[in-house]
């Protein structure tokens, strides 16, 4: 299917002509990102924890400590919501209450499963580094046992899922529009600077190209 279908948990009723259903598009959100919220309730009380996150097909997968409150609560299939959020500019209107963001953002809904299978854990794991960038899996150390028994991964999937997005210019209206006041939009992005190699890599080994981050803006670009 090439769009979620909206559910009534995931229906936009704010603002509805900014939600998006569109498969590629909300894929798309998720794949620049780099941290997810996690929401999810403990004995009443509810938590929003930022972690990383990584996409295999219709899969989110996040990893944490096998003995992190986090985890350990997610494993027991409650509820969790996710939410990721990419910001594209700050609106600036003529009007205090007319300021707003420019953003992508997706919402999605469900129930988190503990990853037990080996295969599918370390394709979990594969899918969680190379979020940082491609083909970085593929370069380094494998996890060792050790280190597969102190992680745990959570799998959620993407069934029951929203986005929204703003664009544009203020939405000033009447007689603001004619305030003597500087409105517009200042467009942020996220910057990757030099990169600082660590003392002890070898001489010899290449460094780090920044070009792989193609998500991010360079040092160069601006
Ligand atoms: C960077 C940023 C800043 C924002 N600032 C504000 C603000 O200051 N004040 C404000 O009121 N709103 C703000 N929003 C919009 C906010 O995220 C909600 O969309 C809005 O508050 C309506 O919430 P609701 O629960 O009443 O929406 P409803 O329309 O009732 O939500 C129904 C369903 O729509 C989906 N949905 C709602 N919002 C989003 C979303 N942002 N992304 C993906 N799916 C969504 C969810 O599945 C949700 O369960 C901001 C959004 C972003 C991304």
């Amino acid at each position: 299917m090439d769009s979620f279908a909206p559910t009534h948990r995931t229906q936009v009723q704010r603002a509805p002509q900014r939600a998006v259903y569109d498969r590629a598009q909300i894929y798309s959100i998720l794949d620049e990102g780099y941290i997810c919220h996690a929401g999810f309730t403990v004995d009443g009380q509810p938590y929003v924890i930022p972690i990383c996150y990584g996409r295999a097909g219709d899969q989110l997968y996040l990893h944490g400590s096998a003995v992190s409150r986090m985890v350990r609560a997610l494993a027991e299939n409650v509820d969790i919501c996710i939410t990721v959020t990419l910001i594209d500019g700050l609106v600036f209107a003529r009007s205090a209450c007319r300021h707003s963001i420019n953003y992508r953002s997706v919402v999605v809904l469900g129930k988190a499963r503990l990853v037990t299978d080996p295969g599918e854990k370390l394709e979990a794991l594969r899918c969680l580094t190379n979020q940082f960038a491609p083909g970085r899996w593929e370069e380094v150390r494998k996890p060792d046992e050790s280190e597969l028994n102190a992680v745990s991964v959570l799998a959620v999937p993407l069934q029951e899922v929203s986005a929204k997005t703003r664009s544009g210019p203020p939405a000033d209206a009447g007689p603001d529009d004619s305030l003597a006041v500087w409105a517009g939009v200042v467009p942020v992005w996220t910057l990757a600077g030099e990169p600082a190699g660590d003392a002890r890599v070898p001489p010899g080994v290449t460094a780090f190209d920044i070009r792989r981050l193609t998500r991010f803006r360079h040092g160069g670009d601006i």
